[in-house]
């Protein structure tokens, strides 16, 4: 589970329309998300160095981080959800996006 404490976290909406969370049960979409990293320094400045991503459950937080490579993966399933809503994809083209997210999350 992601203990991000709630702060600066900002949802981008569905990454995939996959199944249930293993965590809570809940059926439908994980989240695209980012927190907005930042580190004090000199007391008071406070400076923001970065962002962090995950997929993430909604209601519990179940998910995982993600780095690197896996970062730009996410984006692309995140707008490949948005195609296959709109009908621009095919099913199985959006399961083998799809497929990949549920071997990180460990299905
Ligand atoms: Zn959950």
């Amino acid at each position: 589970m992601l203990d991000w404490g709630g702060r600066n976290l900002k949802d981008h909406g569905p990454a995939a329309l996959i199944g249930e969370c293993r965590e809570c049960g809940r059926q439908g979409p994980f989240h695209l998300v980012t927190l907005a990293s930042s580190r004090r320094r000199h007391l008071i400045h406070v400076v923001r160095y970065g962002f962090r991503y995950a997929v993430m459950c909604p209601r519990c937080t179940y998910g995982v981080e993600l780095f690197g490579a896996d970062v730009g993966r996410a984006q692309d399933l995140a707008r490949a959800t948005a195609a296959w809503r709109a009908g621009r994809i095919s099913d199985t083209q959006y399961d083998t996006e799809v497929r990949w997210l549920g071997e990180k999350l460990g299905d």
